[in-house]
């Protein structure tokens, strides 16, 4: 069938503004309503027909196409030889219809145009766990396999929660189509609103014969293998949702989520400060004075590291890249070394002698400012 000129479907003119578009629409919209003309597939086609015009020339660069190519537009237009569906229409344009409806919530729940509607889908509900990682875990990133316990869908009925196929019986309230309609009247007339059928909440069946096994809720409780990936650089109270792997939803539908939440297990000797790692490190005077290596620990392994000549208490040393990767991918952070200079608490008598002669050295004769100029600046950054 040949389309019909847009501006004629609507009985406008070529140069009709918008208002008078939007105008013609509604009227015609009103006209052939289909909760006004139930059954009437003429009717139904104009309606169509109308909201398709609408589109077209409600939309300025649809219309400005149209005017060029007419129906030869390239891309076409609509939504191509099928035309709109109903949903689609209400979706789209059911402002035009405007106050008139208030209180109905538009045409929302408008059931027609001879196409089954979707039954409302019920969800299942999420599930939480708490998962252990240790430093090495976050580093790298680590693949997690954990027994959960979950309800999951019943293999002896398959979710349905009926003892077999032939358990079912229409619902009486709705007639098995899941919702039932109100009829209301309004100064268009007649008008349907459509809900939800409250006895069988949407399902349009009763289950006669329970499923033993689940006692007709569709789901069991068992432990359910579970294997995700956590990526690095994740941290402790950090949740991840993995999607359709929560709770089976009662008699079919779509499962929640499984909400995983990280608990970070402290390591024994470096410390976290976001992407970054602390470690302690306490060596000797001698050591600090004539310099020395050092072993320190890491997420990976030990990394040694030199400590120079004349190192002052409270250095920090900073070991670039070893630290932990970031969430999101900004690089990865350092692993910071806190020196500290062991003073000795006891000293022999030999000890003590080699110490009272290097009290009159001038050597050990504290000098911050001109050992390192820093210094100060450095001490208001820690205590601050
Ligand atoms: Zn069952
Ligand atoms: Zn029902």
């Amino acid at each position: 069938m040949a389309k019909r000129d847009f501006y004629e479907v609507l009985g406008v003119a070529k140069n009709a503004s918008s208002d008078e578009i939007k105008k013609a629409y509604r009227q015609l919209a009103l006209k052939y309503h289909p909760d006004k003309n139930p059954g009437d597939k003429d009717a139904e086609d104009k309606f169509k027909e109308a909201a398709e015009a609408y589109d077209v020339l409600s939309n300025p660069d649809k219309r400005a196409n149209y005017d060029k190519f007419g129906h030869s537009a390239p891309g076409g237009f609509g939504s191509g030889g099928g035309g709109f569906n109903m949903e689609d229409i209400f979706s789209r344009f059911g402002d035009v219809f405007g106050g008139h409806f208030a209180g109905f919530g538009g045409f929302s729940g408008f059931s027609g145009g001879g196409g089954q509607r979707d039954r409302p889908r019920r969800r299942g509900s999420d599930a939480r766990i708490k998962v252990k990682v240790d430093l090495k875990d976050i580093a790298g990133g680590v693949e997690k396999r954990l027994k959960v316990p979950l309800l999951c869908k019943c293999d002896v009925c398959g979710g349905t929660g009926a003892k077999d196929p032939s358990s079912f019986s229409a619902c009486n309230t709705c007639k098995g189509s899941g919702y039932v309609t109100r009829i209301t009247n309004t100064i268009l007339g007649a008008m349907q609103s459509t809900s939800v059928c409250p006895e069988c909440q949407g399902e349009g069946s009763k289950i006669t014969d329970l499923c033993t096994a689940c006692h007709g809720e569709g789901t069991v409780r068992r432990e359910e293998s579970i294997v995700f990936r956590l990526p690095p650089g994740v941290g402790e109270g950090m949740q991840l949702n993995i999607p359709g792997k929560g709770n089976a939803a009662r008699r079919g539908g779509i499962s929640g989520d499984l909400l995983v939440v990280i608990s970070e297990e402290p390591h024994e000797e470096l410390a976290r400060d976001e992407n970054d790692l602390i470690y302690s490190l306490y060596i000797s005077l001698p050591q600090a004075a004539l310099g020395a290596s050092a072993e320190i620990p890491t997420v990976t392994g030990k990394a040694k590291i030199k400590i120079e000549p004349g190192t002052q208490s409270g250095k920090v040393l900073r070991l670039k890249g070893k630290g932990l990767p970031d969430i999101n991918g900004y690089g990865t952070g350092d692993l910071l070394v806190y020196i500290t200079v062991w003073t000795p608490q006891k000293l022999s008598k030999e000890e003590e002698k080699m110490m009272k002669t290097l009290l009159n050295s001038d050597n050990f004769k504290p000098n911050p400012s001109k050992q390192d100029k820093n210094f100060f600046e450095k001490m208001k950054n820690i205590l601050r």
